[in-house]
């Protein structure tokens, strides 16, 4: 556990200085600064306001808390004793119950792609262990009917009380959804501290949370798939207040085998990873406590990259159609080199100009 305290000896000096003789010290200016690393993701948490340390402290406490209960590989983990259970019925936590309900949603809402029952055929590929394979055919074909999300059954007993059960040999993976549902949570921790401003980025989840100390927006980069491993290689930069930007894309894990690359998404379809047209999705939403649209914009950017660029758009048009509830934005980068943002981001987003791709704003 690492925690970096980044009140500087210069800022605290400042503090105790005022105190005694300047102005008093604008409590919103006064940050934190975390790294935790959990959910297989290196996170940095950073708060602002008079309660910014114990919020960021609360933040991590929260973070792990939930790991411990919906990881597969935490041996003790609900969704591992769901896993294990062989069909039984076991009880799980509100927070299980809670995502297992959801991914049933968000199931139907991206026509299969978003599969939390994917889990089987993750594994087959080595990502649950990072001892990755290409899997048989024929291995495939034994694994793609455990993948039904109809045999995933969560019920509520009571307002207490819940549990799950799964067919026999099924498996369900939380990680398309996992970090998006802890970005919701950290929105409500922020309101219970009084945390006027704040910048999560729970790896591709990012919640940017208010605006910054001098009134501007957060800058969030969306990072170059074709340069991965670059800091600082954007295809350009969204500039957002009080919203969760969540990116999902091929180039985040993946390996190599036989000159071919294999990436973590896979097409519930083929058993394969997905054969997108697109090398990220971008899905941002308002950081509406009461929407929770962080697990929404998690769970839409591993659909929408699974669908590819048309299908993408359609859904996008679609839901904007039919409610303005949950509204989102998307920023889309092709394969063919171009970076797609939605109307509603048209004056957010800066492209990177050396990035090369061609900008197109649709509508
Ligand atoms: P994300 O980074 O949010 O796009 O999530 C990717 C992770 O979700 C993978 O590492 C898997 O754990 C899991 N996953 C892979 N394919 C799917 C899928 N079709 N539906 C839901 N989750 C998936
Ligand atoms: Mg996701």
């Amino acid at each position: 556990m690492r925690r970096f305290i980044s009140i500087t000896l210069g800022l605290a000096l400042l503090l105790s200085l005022t105190a005694c003789f300047g102005p008093p010290v604008d409590p919103d200016t006064v940050q934190e600064s975390i790294q935790v690393i959990a959910m297989d993701t290196a996170m940095v948490i950073s708060t602002y306001g008079s309660r910014s340390t114990a919020a960021a402290y609360a933040s991590e406490d929260l973070i792990r808390e939930l790991e411990a209960q919906l990881s597969r590989t935490e041996e003790n983990s609900d969704i591992s004793r769901l896993n294990a259970a062989g069909g039984e019925t076991v009880e799980v936590g509100w927070d299980a119950y809670c995502l297992l309900d959801k991914a049933a949603l968000f199931n139907a809402e991206t026509g299969g792609a978003f599969n939390i029952a994917i889990a089987p055929v993750v594994s087959a590929w080595g990502f649950t262990t990072d001892s990755f394979q290409v899997p048989s055919q024929a291995e495939l074909d034994l694994l793609l009917p455990l993948t039904d999300p109809r045999g995933v059954s969560p019920a509520r007993l009571d307002d207490m009380k819940f549990t799950a059960s799964l067919e026999p040999g099924q498996s369900v993976d939380l990680g398309g959804i996992a970090k998006g549902y802890a970005a919701d949570k950290l929105a409500d921790l922020f309101v219970e501290y009084e945390i006027p401003r704040a910048m999560a980025q729970l790896g591709g989840n990012v919640l940017a949370w208010g605006d910054r100390p001098d009134g501007t927006a957060w800058r969030v980069g969306v990072q170059d798939p074709a340069r991965p491993d670059e800091q600082n290689a954007f295809a350009g930069i969204l500039n957002l207040k009080n919203a969760f930007a969540v990116t999902s894309g091929g180039y985040q894990r993946y390996f190599e085998e036989g000159g071919k690359t294999y990436h973590h998404i896979i097409d519930p379809a083929t058993g394969y990873p997905a054969d997108s047209d697109l090398t990220s999705v971008t899905v941002v939403a308002e950081a509406d406590v009461l929407q929770k649209n962080g697990v929404m914009c998690d769970a839409y950017s591993t659909g929408l990259f699974i669908m590819g660029e048309e299908e993408a758009l359609r859904f996008w048009r679609n839901h904007r159609q039919q409610s303005q509830e949950n509204a989102f934005e998307l920023v889309l980068v092709t394969e063919d080199g171009r970076v797609v943002v939605t109307q509603g981001l048209a004056e957010s987003f800066t492209p990177d100009e050396g990035s090369g791709y061609t900008l197109e704003i649709v509508s």
